[in-house]
């Protein structure tokens, strides 16, 4: 399949897309990133992944590349060149293309933006979450800023490249004090054995997960109960079920941790039920018009002002 990249400001063949050699996500991982799901060629959870990369940038004082409303064109503009039914848009922002110097380059540096979309196999997805998967676990060993989309993912590429060699799909990080951080690449959630659903609170520790987010709301509607706070390797082992959430995998049930069963071994009841809740509900909840977030609006308008 031909597939389009978007690249500071044009529409390009995927074998043809170049960043130069001096942007500073290449040198410095001076960049953050966004990850959509797209399902039947809807943008997922639309507003939070939009939200969430402005903040990403506020933090790291990079500047917004373009409106809001631009960016929603683009986004829903490259699921339809690349006819994307089921996948990912995944769009990286850095600090711009600037002579390598660590501090921050001149103020009139435009920000680099490159979009890319992959497709991905809805079946395969669906028989993955039917079945369920095995997770290990490592010590956390990243920065402390894990709340930052930042591109700087070199641990969690050594967690999942352990998973992987280990045969499992993910690798939950484990803090000095054995409490379950994250997966290199998913929030991670247990139902502990009274039936209350417990995922780590959102701070520096870990990626405030736009799903995680959705979750929380479905999980009320359906009056599960859920807490925010830290669990252990020990718990976690010793839950009724447990589970990853992320743009890419929903919700995937997980049936093994460090090879020890979790429940029956099976994906469990609650599991199964949230993630249906997800899928069916989540692309409905945003159709992707121009945001109103203020947040957005106002960072967009200062940088008008300002440069
Ligand atoms: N934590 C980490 C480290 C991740 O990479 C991801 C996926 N981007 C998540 C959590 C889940 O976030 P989301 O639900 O927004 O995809």
């Amino acid at each position: 399949m031909s597939r389009f990249a978007y690249v500071n400001g044009q529409y390009i063949r995927h074998t043809d897309a170049r960043i130069h050699i001096e942007d500073r996500g290449n040198q410095f991982s001076d960049a953050v990133y966004e990850v959509w799901g797209v399902r039947n060629g809807e943008l997922m959870d639309f507003d939070g992944h939009l939200r969430r990369l402005a903040r990403s940038l506020g933090e790291l004082k990079i500047r917004i590349p373009m409106a809001p409303a631009a960016l929603t064109v683009i986004l829903h503009r490259m699921v339809a060149l690349n006819k994307l039914r089921n996948g990912l848009i995944y769009l990286q922002v850095s600090r711009g293309q600037a002579r390598r110097d660590h501090a921050f380059p001149a103020a009139n540096v435009r920000p680099g933006i490159m979009i890319t979309a992959k497709s991905t196999n809805a079946i395969t997805a669906e028989t993955r979450a039917e079945k369920g998967i095995s997770v290990i676990t490592q010590p956390d060993i990243r920065w402390g800023r894990r709340d930052i989309k930042s591109i700087s993912l070199l641990p969690n590429v050594l967690a999942k490249q352990a998973a992987s060699e280990a045969g499992a799909s993910e690798c939950w990080l484990v803090d000095p004090d054995g409490f379950i951080t994250e997966g290199a690449s998913s929030n991670a959630w247990i139902m502990t054995t009274n039936g209350v659903l417990v995922t780590r609170p959102a701070n520096t520790d870990i990626l405030n997960g736009i799903t995680r987010r959705t979750l929380f709301e479905l999980a009320e509607s359906r009056g599960i109960p859920f807490e925010e706070r830290a669990f252990s390797r020990e718990e976690a082992l010793c839950a009724r079920e447990a589970f990853v959430t992320s743009a890419s995998a929903y919700l995937t049930p997980v049936v093994e941790i460090d090879g020890k069963p979790i429940g029956n071994g099976h994906p469990g009841t609650f599991s199964l039920q949230l993630r249906e809740a997800y899928v069916a509900t989540t692309p409905m909840r945003s159709r992707g018009r121009p945001v109103r977030d203020p947040v957005w609006l106002v960072a967009h308008r200062l940088e008008r002002l300002v440069g």
